[in-house]
């Protein structure tokens, strides 16, 4: 019988294509999502949807009738500015709504839990470059705070209940289906403003790095996952600044467009760029380079652009 999986935030950016993934893989999906940031658009026709918010008393009526095998958890609060302007509403979504997907797992037996936590927002700034799993996390947002909080629980949750977990620390992703809307995803915002005519702006000098991981290499990683256990980086291990991000994505484009900067934003982290060579061992790799990935990302937002034009 195939084996059952249930996403949560199935219907936002990187939960659609871990969605995709596991059913190409041969495996059922069923997706809880309340639609704060995700879209209807990214779900997979073949995926059973809930729409709920992961707080909610019901989804327990959705474990007790679905019964997955494996759960994903990809449903958060996801924006460090906000988590800071809001930790409270951010300890809500991603810590007490994690905890009641974590009791449910334990209640209906899951097998396994695989968590969406971050690389880029839990070591913090002063780290050794490229950063391993084994250094100091000291996050220095709340949502960073969050998503190291529920590593903890899942270390309790295994040791008192057994519950078996794998918990992905993703640098930052790129890529289709990004939301360009939002404060987060330097790269969908800058092609989102440049397709729209716009000037994209450059928060501090630029010098500011970070380590791009393509979608669907993250999206692989996950459904690797369910052969793992324990904690991850998924990353490039390229550490590359935003000023470089801006010229060579106008280069692709063959854009002239200068470079203009705003005010750095405080608390923002100088360095990123995360050592992912413990999942390289179990076979992962990363498939996607910069120039690969933003090509295909540049299309895709070309035709969105298309799309959204002939809407009007
Ligand atoms: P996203 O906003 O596209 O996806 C989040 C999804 O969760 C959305 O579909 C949203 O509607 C849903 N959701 C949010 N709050 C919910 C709630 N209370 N109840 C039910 N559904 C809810 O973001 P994403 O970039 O795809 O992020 C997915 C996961 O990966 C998140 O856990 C995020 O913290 C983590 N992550 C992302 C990155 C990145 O670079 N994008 C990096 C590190 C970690």
């Amino acid at each position: 019988m195939k084996k059952k999986c249930l996403v949560t935030g199935g219907a936002g950016f990187i939960g659609s294509w871990v969605v995709d993934y596991l059913i190409k893989k041969g495996y059922k999906v069923v997706i809880v999502d309340n639609l704060s940031t995700g879209n209807t658009k990214n779900i997979n026709k073949k995926a059973k949807f809930y729409e709920i918010d992961i707080r909610k008393k019901g989804v327990e009526k959705i474990f007790k009738k679905e019964k997955p095998d494996f759960v994903y958890h990809l449903a958060a609060q996801i924006n460090v500015r906000e988590s800071v302007r809001n930790p409270i509403k951010d300890a809500g979504i991603n810590i007490l709504g994690t905890l009641n997907i974590l009791n449910n797992c334990v209640k209906f037996k899951v097998k396994k839990f695989i968590f969406s936590s971050t690389g880029g927002a839990i070591y913090g700034d002063g780290c050794k470059i490229p950063t391993p799993e084994t250094e100091n996390e000291l996050p220095v947002s709340p949502y960073g705070i969050t998503k190291l909080s529920i590593e903890k629980y899942l270390h309790f949750y295994k040791l008192t209940y057994g519950l078996d977990y794998v918990a992905l620390r993703y640098s930052n992703c790129y890529g289709q289906r990004q939301n360009s809307k939002g404060e987060a995803g330097v790269i969908s915002i800058f092609l989102d403003k440049i397709l729209s005519g716009e000037q994209p702006i450059i928060n501090g000098s630029g010098e500011q790095t970070r380590d791009y991981v393509h979608v669907k290499d993250v999206a692989k990683a996950n459904v690797m996952a369910l052969n793992l256990s324990g904690i991850y980086n998924v990353s490039t291990g390229v550490e590359t600044s935003v000023n470089e991000v801006f010229n060579r994505i106008i280069k692709i484009m063959k854009r002239d467009i200068k470079q203009i900067h705003s005010l750095e934003v405080k608390g923002e982290q100088k360095r990123s760029c995360l050592d992912s060579n413990r999942l390289l061992k179990k076979g992962w790799k990363v498939e996607y380079s910069f120039d690969k990935g933003i090509k295909e990302t540049i299309k895709y937002f070309e035709n969105l652009k298309k799309e959204e034009k002939n809407d009007i």
